[in-house]
């Protein structure tokens, strides 16, 4: 018999992906063009030209031996030099390569940090509705996820209720601006709130509470939205970036965790991470996407083009009488179930081959997260669904 924690993984399965099954299946049933799937967060955008190049240019120019080999635990320390000035250039930080460790995406990066810091029985917190994995992250090092949740109307964090979940077994607090699954992103102000609880409360019970900003959104900011920097506001900062989303790699796993000299037990931390990094399997990020970062480090998001889907998607779905929270960041739209229902909503838009993925899973029961990271053409075919589903629960659009 396998593990038992394993054995609830695989019976609670994920939403996200039996839903993008189900999208599989439909497509075979109904043809492609007649499926609407916002099921599943893989960027529609192809990588930047760069990044096709420098995969060529790596292959060709360098020693296959040294492309294709072991290194540091950490990562090539050119590349984490590269990350640190691109870091300190953007936000006038002070990294060195020290401080960062290159890790396997940003679930890799979330994975090295919580083995490294939890002992079993440690709290971490999370502000509900939150990306589903951190539960699962969380309890691979027997530590419990405790969500706090966000106001109900703004999705913003509450911080009377942040003081509240805070004890003393307290270890850390995940926090993910822009968001997913709501597409709110934290303002300077949420996050100096968030900083002086942390700071009381490490006072109080005279522990260090650690803040892992999880980040694969970070360059997904629309109208100039700003996205603050956390290290500059809370000392016990680690950052985990992913490429995933930014450079469109997902499938490359590729990222890296900013682990700042404030950190209280900074070497510790930095020399526990690199050995979290080689026990987990990981050994080290791959070799040849580290070398292609340090090349494409300057390459842009192509924000642009998510931004034209997500206005379609919004005016037009607020249009036919949905209520939903406007996007700043990431590529999610968070509509409200018209009855609170998600789960049948979800059961009902299937009904006009529309795939979304339920609140629940995200623990945001009464909304739906739809990802707009999908081809513009998808979004203008599914309109008339998304009107017979409001025409089905007598919504009053335009
Ligand atoms: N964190 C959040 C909030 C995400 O949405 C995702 C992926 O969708 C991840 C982490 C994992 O990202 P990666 O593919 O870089 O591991």
């Amino acid at each position: 018999m396998i593990s038992e924690k394993v054995v609830s993984l695989v019976n609670n399965g994920s939403a996200i992906r039996a839903m993008f099954e189900e999208g599989a299946r439909m497509a075979k049933e109904y043809g492609r063009e007649n499926v609407y799937d916002y099921s599943l967060g893989n960027p529609s955008v192809a990588a930047p030209d760069v990044v096709r190049q420098s995969v060529i240019d790596i292959v060709n120019e360098e020693d296959p031996v040294v492309i294709h080999g072991y290194m540091n635990n950490a990562g090539y320390p050119e590349v984490r030099e590269a990350v640190a000035c691109h870091i300190n250039r953007l936000h006038g930080t002070h990294f060195s390569s020290n401080n960062i460790l290159m890790t396997v995406g940003a679930a890799g990066g979330l994975n090295v940090i919580l083995k490294t810091l939890l002992n079993p029985g440690d709290e971490v917190l999370t502000f509900a509705p939150y990306f589903v994995e951190y539960k699962n992250y969380v309890s691979n090092y027997d530590g419990v996820l405790k969500a706090v949740r966000t106001d109900e109307n703004t999705f913003l964090p509450v911080p009377e209720r942040l003081e509240k979940a805070i004890t003393s077994k307290t270890k850390a607090l995940i926090i993910n601006t822009p968001n997913n699954p709501t597409g709110v992103i934290y303002s300077e102000d949420v996050i100096k709130s968030i900083a002086d609880i942390l700071l009381k409360k490490e006072k109080e019970f005279g522990i260090s509470i650690y803040l892992i900003a999880d980040e694969p959104y970070r360059e997904l900011a629309y109208d100039n939205t700003e996205v603050p920097y956390l290290t500059k506001f809370y000392h016990n900062t680690i950052v985990g970036y992913s490429y995933s989303k930014s450079l469109s790699l997902p499938g490359e796993r590729i990222g890296y965790l900013v682990l700042p000299d404030e950190l209280d037990d900074a070497q510790m931390i930095i020399a526990g991470a690199g050995v979290s990094n080689r026990v987990l399997g990981f050994v080290n990020a791959p070799s040849l996407m580290q070398k292609v970062i340090a090349r494409s480090i300057d390459a842009g998001t192509d924000v642009a083009a998510y931004d034209i889907n997500r206005k379609l998607l919004y005016d037009s779905l607020t249009s036919f009488g949905f209520e939903c929270v406007k996007p700043q960041g990431a590529f999610y739209l968070w509509v409200k179930a018209p009855d609170g229902d998600d789960l049948a909503f979800v059961n009902a838009a299937k009904k006009y081959h529309i795939l979304m993925v339920a609140g629940t899973g995200f623990d945001g029961p009464g909304y739906v997260r739809l990802a707009y990271c999908v081809d513009k053409a998808m979004i203008e075919r599914s309109l008339p669904a998304f009107k017979k589903l409001a025409g089905e629960y007598k919504l009053n659009g335009d």
